[in-house]
């Protein structure tokens, strides 16, 4: 499956000078989205996970089925404020500003092997922090799975330490 025909290059977004990798084109194809899917919890399968966390808010839509596929559960990492109950907290910095991450507190146990699954790795600061929250619980992070990597930011050097998948590279 060449995966680069399904994804959309725009220019100058969401900012000038940054080109946009848009997956939608893939997950509107059925197949196309199911094979990369299936690569990702293919990667995962000998792992022995428990369950997968992901960043919102791709992450959910890379996370979700590949935890269906896998028969495990799935545990959101959401932006500030949105979880109802209470949360462990990590706040990180971004290209400019910084964001925060939340999980409720009693979604991950200690011990647990975790697979973090999202979009796109690009700096990695979204991996690290999500990385970082998990093991806060005392969880064990086996691997982290995207569909793209950039690999001008060199996000692996950042987290060397751990198993990554990518289906694509740019
Ligand atoms: P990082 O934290 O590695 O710099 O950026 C990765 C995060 O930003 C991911 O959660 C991803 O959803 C989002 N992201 C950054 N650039 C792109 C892009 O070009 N395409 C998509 N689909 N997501 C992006």
């Amino acid at each position: 499956m060449n995966y680069e025909d399904y994804i959309a290059d725009v220019p100058n977004f969401p900012e000038e000078g940054v080109t946009f990798r848009d997956i939608t084109p893939l997950m509107a194809d059925g197949p196309a989205f199911r094979s990369a899917l299936k690569d990702i919890a293919d990667f995962a399968r000998d792992k022995e996970v428990d369950v997968i966390v992901g960043p919102e808010a791709r992450g959910f839509i890379v996370g979700c089925p590949v935890a269906y596929e896998l028969e495990i559960g799935f545990v959101p990492a959401r932006k500030k404020g949105k979880l109802p109950r209470p949360t462990k907290t990590i706040d990180y910095g971004l290209e400019y500003g910084k964001s925060t991450l939340q999980i409720h507190e009693d979604a991950i146990k200690p011990g647990q092997r975790v697979l973090i699954v999202d979009d796109l790795l690009a700096t990695g600061g979204t991996i690290k922090a999500t990385i970082d929250l998990v093991e806060s619980f005392g969880a064990e992070v086996v691997g982290a799975a995207f569909l793209i990597e950039l690999e001008e930011f060199a996000a692996r050097d950042k987290i060397s330490d751990y198993d990554v998948f990518t289906i694509l590279k740019y």
